[in-house]
């Protein structure tokens, strides 16, 4: 499985094109509508057949290419059956597998930052959108977030991979580009070296964040699948 990191400088969002190196089956995690071309442009150059574009959660901060992708290239488009879309051909539960040649992307449900927040696991490697960032975790405070959902999603089900797995964010606003779970897991200043649960809630309910600058547009925008 080739991994391949794309960045969205203007809303600092990863976007990962995986793909099997044998089959040149592809999937793509969370577009940005925005670099639409880039990544369609480098799927044909790479000469990939895009089976699957899949988001980690209906975003607040930029509007999908999923749309768009799926008329390039006839693809399926995948969001969590939590996320109130009707534009996805696939409403995402959690242990759903998506094969890419003989890989598996396998989906699991941690919500918490949203209530349909899906990570995706294959060998070696998480995929956790906005669940877990590098020593951060996203905000809670709008589209369903609850903190003690995301304290359980972090800790019981991403902390249980194996230390080693590499953990490939949504974003990030410091220049990092993947950690680990084992890092995470000992670095972490929100949750890591087994803070409890009563500590995470309380950091994370007193935030008081500004409001995301394009929600508005960003959140009906990704739940037509960005054909706005
Ligand atoms: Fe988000």
């Amino acid at each position: 499985m080739q991994v391949k990191q794309l960045f969205d400088q203007d809303t600092w969002t990863y976007t990962y094109l995986l793909y099997d190196e044998k089959t040149r089956e592809a999937a793509i995690i969370d577009s940005v509508k925005e670099q639409f071309e880039r990544d369609s442009n480098y799927i044909k150059a790479l000469g990939l057949d895009l089976k699957y574009a899949l988001e980690t959660h209906v975003h607040a901060d930029h509007i999908t290419a999923t749309g768009q992708l799926r008329n390039e290239f006839a693809c399926k488009v995948g969001v969590s059956e939590f996320g109130g879309t009707n534009c996805a051909d696939i409403q995402i539960t959690d242990g759903q597998v998506f094969k890419i040649g003989d890989q598996e992307i396998k989906a699991v449900h941690t919500p918490g930052h949203t209530n349909g927040d899906v990570s995706y696991v294959i060998d070696g490697f998480v995929f956790t959108g906005d669940a877990l960032l590098i020593r951060a975790c996203g905000r809670t405070d709008f589209q369903q977030g609850d903190s003690s959902a995301l304290y359980e999603s972090i800790t019981q089900k991403l902390f249980t991979l194996p230390d080693e797995t590499v953990v490939y964010p949504g974003h990030d606003y410091d220049g990092f580009t993947s950690s680990t779970i084992g890092e995470e897991k000992m670095l972490n200043p929100r949750l890591g070296n087994n803070k409890p649960k009563e500590e995470f809630m309380h950091i994370m309910d007193t935030m008081d964040l500004p409001k995301p600058r394009r929600i508005d547009v960003a959140v009906p925008g990704n739940l037509v699948c960005g054909l706005v």
